[in-house]
């Protein structure tokens, strides 16, 4: 069994406050928000990080960023704007390595992040 604690959410392992579903991704609020709303969306399939992006599994890349988009304009975020993040690596901050966006929103964020 993985021992992924995101794979673990996907197969309903870890129980989660979730969003949005279907069968290529899963959305669902992090458990330490740093705005008033903070959802992360990941793939299904297990992809560690941004550094397996590639041509096979671009496309549900793609579909992660139209889910994440629609999922903004369900929560109210389209008009004033809000922020996609994804942490790579250990400079990049990354925690957990399966691949995911941070869906940021309802606070004016501040650049540059530190
Ligand atoms: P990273 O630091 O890797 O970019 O982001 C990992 C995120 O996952 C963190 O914001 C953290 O709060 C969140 N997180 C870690 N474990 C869990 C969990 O079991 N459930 C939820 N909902 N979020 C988690
Ligand atoms: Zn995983």
């Amino acid at each position: 069994m993985s021992e992924c604690i995101f794979c673990k959410i996907v197969n309903g392992d870890i129980p989660t406050n979730k969003v949005y579903e279907d069968d290529k991704t899963v959305a669902f609020y992090d458990l330490n928000p740093q705005s008033p709303t903070h959802i992360l969306i990941i793939p299904k399939e297990h992809i560690p990080s941004a550094n397996y992006i590639d041509e096979n599994n671009s496309d549900l890349i793609s579909h992660i960023f139209v889910a994440i988009k629609n999922i903004a304009k369900e929560k109210g975020l389209d008009k004033q704007g809000y922020r996609i993040v994804n942490n790579c690596g250990e400079f990049g901050g990354q925690t957990v390595e399966h691949i995911h966006f941070h869906l940021l929103g309802g606070r004016q964020l501040q650049w540059p992040p530190g």
